[in-house]
């Protein structure tokens, strides 16, 4: 990595300036503090290949982000440029509302029934997961309305999840931070506190916390009424809440509360699915659940093209295709559903992830990363190294012992992802944390590299903070 690119022109530089200016002074960018942004601008990336990214200077970083946890097989791959273009030249968009189709909108909704578990064989396309996200509250809702249950329209999910930025989605997600200075649904949408093993008391087991965690989910339901209860929304492993892995059980544990009660259970696969994990579903391949519906965007296209889903089960595909009052329909959908490009995209992606046994790559490679990134957690500075495979985070904090929070103020997350980018890196800092989803091909060298450039990072911000 870090190596300057000797074919940068002047003529390149003064492009750069150019473009730095125009996002600087025009392109509102999302989750961005614009104090500090007008100040600084973007850094422009203009190329990418395997599993770096280059800048304008031409100066190369490994990608341990894997763009924002979606480009799963890497940068370049021209088979998915191949393949778009061909889309692009046989049918670039038609409309899907009502009886109309293409074909790769057909055979990719088939091959995510067939990869999906139990009876998840129904496919509703969104651009992203937000949007998937959306629909599924939607589609639960009018799934009630059909079944004759008008009052089973609330939702409950969790303190620290994440599943997206629309209105629905934001007020769904229980990042705190993330709602400071916007209102949400609070009317419609109900909290309840984060599975995190790191932050339990101490008196309790992993088993008496998952237990209380459970009983939690119970009370909640029993507190709004079963009746009025549509739904719980859970990421299999939270993602931007800071990757936490519930305590063993806490999965099937869960369904089962919401079987008990007739809510529907929607599993937010879009960081999970499609090999982060080492399996295309990480609901059941990893923690042994049937969800009622699996929302699924980021590595369904590797993030070449946006695209998102929400896979829902044959049991409520049954209730919402029946007849309904007369005259009405299915009145939800977007002018980008099921587009041709982006699933033509998504097929060739799943292709590849099949054929290069990515799957099983991240098995092997995946475990070797989890390993070397968990040695941090020797350092001082690490009070929890958590995640599974290519969903890494380190936390940092004041305070091995105690787990005491560093001060806000310090910003000790910029400060490590600032230290690795000097050295050629990309990590995701998230408030104190840092967070790791890099493309899923990344080989044993890659993991050295990253591993060694976190832990000379961590000990160069650690002096600082004495
Ligand atoms: N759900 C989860 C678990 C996510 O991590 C994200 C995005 O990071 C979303 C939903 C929202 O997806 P999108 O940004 O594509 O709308």
């Amino acid at each position: 990595m870090n190596s300057l690119n000797p074919n940068v022109t002047a003529a390149d530089a003064a492009e750069k300036q150019k473009v730095w200016e125009a996002d600087r002074d025009h392109f509102m960018h999302p989750w961005t503090d614009f104090s500090t942004f007008k100040e600084t601008g973007s850094m422009v990336f203009t190329a990418a290949d395997g599993v770096s990214i280059e800048d304008a200077d031409g100066k190369r970083y490994l990608d341990g982000i894997g763009g924002l946890w979606c480009v799963n097989i890497g940068y370049g791959r021209k088979e998915i440029a191949e393949a778009v273009a061909d889309q692009i030249c046989a049918i670039p968009y038609f409309s899907t509302f009502g009886h109309h189709t293409t074909p790769p909108a057909a055979k990719l909704a088939a091959k995510l029934a067939d990869l999906a578990p139990g009876d998840l064989n129904h496919v509703f396309y969104g651009c992203g997961g937000s949007v998937a996200n959306d629909t599924a509250v939607r589609l639960i809702h009018f799934y009630f309305n059909q079944l004759g249950k008008p009052t089973k329209k609330q939702i409950i999910s969790r303190i620290d999840g994440y599943h997206g930025s629309t209105y629905m989605a934001m007020s769904i997600t229980g990042v705190q931070f993330d709602h400071i200075g916007f209102d949400i649904d609070e009317k419609l949408v109900h909290h309840i506190s984060c599975p995190n093993p790191y932050r339990r008391n101490p008196d309790l087991s992993e088993e008496e916390f998952c237990r209380q965690k459970v009983d939690e989910l119970e009370q909640k339901i029993l507190e709004i009424g079963p009746d009025n209860v549509a739904a719980f929304f859970a990421e299999p492993i939270m993602g931007a809440g800071g990757v936490i892995v519930p305590p063993k059980g806490y999965h099937q544990a869960t369904l089962e509360v919401c079987r008990k009660y007739d809510v529907l259970y929607v599993s937010d696969e879009v960081v999970t699915a499609f090999g982060r994990l080492g399996h295309m579903f990480a609901s059941q391949d990893e923690f042994g659940i049937v969800p009622d519906i699996i929302t699924c965007a980021k590595g369904l296209t590797s993030g070449y093209l946006p695209l998102g889903a929400t896979i829902f089960s044959d049991r409520i595909y049954e209730v919402i295709s029946k007849p309904q009052a007369d005259g009405a329909i299915f009145t939800h959908g977007f002018t980008y559903s099921g587009h041709p490009v982006s699933c033509a995209a998504g097929l060739k992606n799943i292709e590849i992830l099949e054929r290069e046994g990515v799957c099983d790559h991240v098995k092997d490679v995946g475990a070797y990363f989890e390993q070397r990134i968990r040695e941090l957690g020797e350092l001082e500075l690490v009070g929890d190294v958590r995640g599974r495979k290519f969903m890494m985070c380190l936390e940092n904090v004041a305070d091995k012992r105690t787990k005491a929070l560093l001060d806000p103020k310090a910003k000790v997350g910029n400060r490590i992802a600032d230290a690795c980018q000097k050295r050629g890196l990309i990590v995701r800092p998230l408030a104190h944390m840092n967070i790791l989803s890099p493309p899923l091909i990344l080989t044993r060298e890659h993991v050295d590299f990253i591993a060694e450039t976190l832990r000379e990072s961590i000990l160069e911000v650690t002096e600082t903070l004495r």
